[in-house]
């Protein structure tokens, strides 16, 4: 089965939750962490449940998101 990895450039993410509203597994969520913008990036909580639609990424208004398959 294809594994599918989600990775932030976290130091470009808004938090604006786009990509949040739009997965439809909802295992996307802002972090505690703050970036160097000052907003609380957003994250993957459980990789292993994605499905690899890339909604999030095609969401995204700031190209953050990549989605890998292997
Ligand atoms: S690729 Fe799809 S399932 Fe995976 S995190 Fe993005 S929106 Fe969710
Ligand atoms: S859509 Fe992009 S900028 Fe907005 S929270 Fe998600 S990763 Fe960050």
């Amino acid at each position: 089965m294809t594994h599918y990895t989600v990775t932030f450039r976290e130091d470009k993410c808004k938090g604006c939750e786009l990509c949040i509203s739009v997965c439809p597994k909802n295992i996307l969520a802002l972090r505690d962490t703050i970036n160097i913008k000052g907003y609380h990036p957003a994250g993957v909580t459980d990789q292993d449940q994605c499905i690899g639609c890339c909604s999030c990424a095609l969401s995204c208004p700031d190209g953050v998101i990549r989605i890998d398959a292997e």
